[in-house]
């Protein structure tokens, strides 16, 4: 595999000189030797260490087959090899009785010089070099050396207690095959094979009978192969068509059991193809393909195709996120060369792109390395910036080319754009110019439109610009109500990420606060400078204030006298914005400040200048001051759904009394 063949660069070199010393031993009849290693037995080791995923072996075995059916082609193409290609089908074939695996493959084969120097040589200078970088170091070490050494073919001896290679090239030379049996001995003997081509023949090791089942197999053919870009076929299966001129008895048409070659894989998946090439239906279709069992269509697509500063393709959707979002993460699916390596693509894409579909396809991704050293891979770095720009150029171009739909869309991708701003600070610069607001009367702006709309009247004195928004429109709508009295605008701020996606714009957008709608009275919210004289006196409101706390519970209620308009509600409650936020954010993800255990706080704000307010201050009759008070603050508490169970009660029985 491509990654591997990097690192082998050198080692292939050497391997030119082994070729070429060993050309006089082709025409030996019947060869045994000792595996070039010092140690006494590295299967073992291989077993045990070489991959903590034994079924890869059945990927490696599958890459090299196709590597080898590929290079068939390139061959032909140049004129290298004549004549017809016949049937290039890589075949995977059980025995269930012998208990043995066979990869069978039509490309260019190897001769026995071949054999010798790719096989015996090659991998096993590769495998001393692994043990002794392996010598002494941790399995998590260990784990991200692995990745470096290309012990592709010997990833059988996983599973096996012996493997066989019978295989001959496309150059006019003898077949050959080679046996071993997991000691460093092997045997390497003519062969009457006469087709051109390789067969790797595992016998399944006692331990490992589970990859003697057909649907094991099956199901792993189907996770690593299935968009390689060589047909495999494995085993049979049936499909029932219609006999011509057949009925049966209700006269619909006869169908009969068609056995037909099984095969794996679809050879040209959509992401290798141009998107000039592609519909619409075509990417609807190939997010079938990927997520059989996902019924909900995908928003948008995006097609990425790089092949400079390094190569990469793929399809990435966004999907309808649901409430639960961590369910839908992991689900993009990485790609080398069409050979599937891994459905965890952390690290390699942005965090807030997690959360999408697809398929990205890297051979400039290092494979098999652990996750930290992923992170500092500088290529690896640059893919994900990549990725994360293509998606912001994707999301302008449609904001651009058609708002409409891209509003229609935005309650669900709102939340890709959020997390996106408030983590990675270049997506919050290129989202600067797409990212939209919605109001509570379901309009939509730009953060520049939104400013322009609201800048002359909703700057306060000092200033500052305040955006006023709710999080549920339906709880606090007579909070609202108000504001809109007022003639300010109220955002609808109800995404899962809004509150992270306001405290990054406040730290990013000068002079410029967000305030819930009840976080304040109105004249506080954006304060001007006319502020309204009280009609209270401040001896009236001291005598006020105890009529008022002894309906109210003193350690969550804090009794505040303001002087609102005589249009304003009487009582009111409201809850400091930077407390609940800070309460808000510890029950979402911990500040670990601790402040999801302080009870609830609220200033309970009596509106000096409410005719009521005046009259209950007025009022000489103590019975009735008491109830006037206990009626005013169960109205207000009632409005913030804060009035329940035997308050509730007794305030609908009083308020009928009243009547
Ligand atoms: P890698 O695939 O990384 O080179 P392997 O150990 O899997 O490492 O294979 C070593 C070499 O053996 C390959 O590079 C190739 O030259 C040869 N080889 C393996 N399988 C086949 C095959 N099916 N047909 C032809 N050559 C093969």
């Amino acid at each position: 595999m491509g990654n591997r063949l990097r690192h082998f660069v050198s080692i292939r070199l050497l391997a030119h000189a082994l070729i070429l010393r060993s050309f006089k031993k082709r025409f030996i009849t019947m060869a045994t030797g000792q595996i070039n290693v010092k140690t006494e037995n590295i299967f073992p080791i291989i077993k045990k260490f070489l991959y903590s995923d034994h079924e890869i072996f059945l990927r490696e075995l599958i890459s090299n087959a196709v590597d080898a059916t590929t290079k068939l082609k390139g061959l032909a193409s140049m004129g290298d090899v004549t004549g017809e290609l016949g049937d290039l089908t890589i075949e995977v074939k059980l025995d269930p009785k012998d208990k043995t695996l066979h990869v069978i493959d039509h490309g260019i084969g190897m001769t026995s010089s071949e054999v010798d120097s790719y096989i015996n040589q090659i991998a096993f200078s590769s495998a001393e070099e692994f043990l002794e970088k392996f010598k002494g170091k941790s399995e998590d070490e260990t784990n991200a050396i692995i990745g470096h050494f290309g012990l592709g073919f010997y990833s059988a001896f996983m599973v096996s207690k012996k493997v066989e290679i019978i295989t001959k090239s496309y150059k006019d030379e003898p077949a050959v095959k080679w046996e071993c049996d997991g000691s460093p001995e092997y045997t390497m003997t003519p062969n009457k094979k006469t087709e051109r081509g390789t067969e790797i023949i595992l016998h399944i090791a006692d331990d490992s009978m589970d990859f003697a089942d057909e649907n094991r197999i099956l199901t792993l053919l189907k996770k690593y192969c299935k968009f390689l870009p060589v047909a495999i076929r494995f085993g049979e299966e049936s499909t029932w068509e219609p006999v011509e001129g057949e009925k049966d008895k209700d006269g619909n048409d006869k169908t009969k059991e068609v056995k037909k070659p099984r095969i794996i894989n679809n050879t040209n998946p959509a992401w290798r193809r141009k998107p000039a090439d592609l519909t619409e239906e075509d990417y609807k279709n190939f997010y079938r393909e990927l997520y059989p069992f996902t019924f909900e269509e995908p928003l948008f697509n995006i097609h990425l195709n790089v092949d400079y500063p390094f190569n990469l393709t793929g399809i990435l959707y966004f999907p309808k996120v649901k409430k639960n979002f961590e369910i839908q993460r992991e689900k993009i699916q990485l790609y080398s060369n069409q050979v599937f390596v891994t459905d965890s693509v952390e690290g390699i894409v942005p965090e807030f792109l997690t959360l999408m579909h697809g398929v990205i396809d890297s051979p400039d991704i290092p494979l098999n390395v652990s996750r930290s050293y992923l992170q500092s891979d500088s290529n690896v770095k640059k893919i994900s910036n990549h990725i994360s720009k293509k998606v912001a150029d994707k999301l302008e171009e449609i904001f651009k080319n058609n708002r409409e739909e891209f509003e229609q869309k935005w309650d669900d991708i709102r939340i890709f754009i959020e997390y996106g701003m408030v983590s990675d600070e270049k997506f919050y610069e290129r989202a600067l110019k797409f990212v939209l607001l919605k109001n509570t009367a379901g309009k939509y702006f730009t953060l520049d439109e939104y400013k322009e709309l609201v800048k002359d009247n909703q700057t306060d004195k000092n200033k500052k610009l305040v955006y006023l928004y709710t999080t549920n429109a339906e709880e606090q709508h007579s909070y609202v109500q108000t504001a809109t009295e007022h003639g300010y605008d109220v955002l609808l701020m109800d995404g899962i990420l809004d509150q992270h996606f306001m405290n990054t714009m406040e730290q990013k957008l000068d002079k410029t606060s967000f305030a819930r709608v009840d976080a304040d009275i109105i004249d506080k919210l954006i304060e001007k400078e006319d502020a309204l004289p009280s009609l209270l006196s401040e001896e009236d409101k001291k005598k006020l204030q105890p009529v008022i706390e002894q309906h109210i519970d003193k350690n969550r209620f804090h009794v505040i006298f303001e002087s609102l308009s005589a249009s304003d509600l009487p009582v009111l409650i409201t809850q400091n914005e930077f407390m609940r936020r800070m309460r808000d954010m510890s029950a979402m993800g911990g500040s670990g400040f601790g402040f999801d255990n302080m009870p609830e706080s609220y200033s309970l704000v009596v509106n000096a200048n409410h005719p009521l307010v005046n009259r209950m201050a007025a009022e000489t009759d103590t019975e009735k001051q008491n109830v006037m008070a206990k009626q005013l603050t169960d109205l207000a508490l009632l409005s913030q759904n804060l009035l329940k169970g035997q308050d509730l009660t007794e305030f609908i029985k009083r308020s009928v009394d009243l009547i």
